[in-house]
């Protein structure tokens, strides 16, 4: 059985106050209204990591995870917030090459690499973003693109190690814009990734491993993206900054 995940991805959003409300009200709604078997996590600025995980630690299967961490341990870079430091904190996951990281950070996939071992080697599970853009989905390239971020960035880990990765597809032309994959582009792909982990892990790898859709996933479109047999949940954006549309959009499955 795989895990159904539902994260919010919070972006640069929300001051102090309303992180907590935010999550405050995420947590009271997921106890009262949500099956135990869906996992909840809030991806906050990292600014709001320490107060959010203090609001969702006692709750049943709401988790909290960063948006980013360096491929550093620790050192002379600035501005950086290393995966020891969140693991000192007790969170549980970190989001990984985002595409607004990889498009306006210039992340690269050996970078991503590094990111992804750190993560593990600190016992966080990261939620790999991987995505084509609009021109790459135009030339029919998605599997090929997808395929390369994969490989450059993930398959050089162990089966082992693989287990802790959740993988977020996210088309970029589809983030932020409203413009979300038909159910039938969502499980194209996913059921596309789910053969490359395969054909690289082997067939009960890949039937375990999460693989969530992101890019305009909203309360209405929600249970149509999850019917679908390899979709296991969603990385949600904006959605995710209204209570009652994240946790309507988790009730979908
Ligand atoms: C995202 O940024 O990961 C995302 C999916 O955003 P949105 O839901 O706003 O498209």
């Amino acid at each position: 059985m795989r895990k159904k995940i539902v994260a919010g991805n919070w972006k640069m959003n929300l001051d102090k106050e309303q992180a907590q409300i935010l999550a405050s009200e995420v947590v009271n709604m997921a106890k009262d209204e949500l099956p135990t078997d869906v996992t909840l996590i809030m991806c906050p600025p990292s600014i709001h990591l320490s107060s959010v995980n203090g609001l969702v630690a006692p709750a049943n299967n709401v988790f909290v995870g960063g948006q980013n961490c360096s491929d550093k341990a620790s050192g002379a870079f600035t501005g950086e917030i290393s995966a020891p430091m969140l693991q000192s904190y007790g969170i549980e996951y970190v989001i990984l090459g985002h595409s607004e990281r990889r498009e306006y950070f210039k992340e690269t996939h050996q970078e991503l690499a590094a990111k992804v071992d750190i993560s593990l080697e600190n016992n966080l599970k990261p939620i790999f973003c991987c995505g084509e853009v609009l021109e790459e989905r135009e030339a029919g390239k998605q599997d090929e693109v997808v395929k390369k971020q994969l490989d450059e960035s993930l398959f050089h880990l162990t089966a082992e190690q693989f287990a802790n990765v959740v993988i977020a597809y996210e088309p970029v032309w589809a983030i932020g814009t409203g413009k979300v994959a038909t159910s039938e582009q969502a499980q194209a792909m996913h059921k596309a990734i789910r053969k490359m982990i395969a054909e690289k892990y082997g067939e009960e790898v890949a039937q375990s491993t999460s693989i969530l859709y992101g890019g305009s996933c909203k309360p209405g479109n929600a249970k149509e993206l999850f019917a679908c047999e390899d979709v296991d949940g969603g990385l949600i954006g904006g959605a995710s900054l209204k209570s009652r549309d994240f946790i309507d959009i988790a009730k979908a499955y």
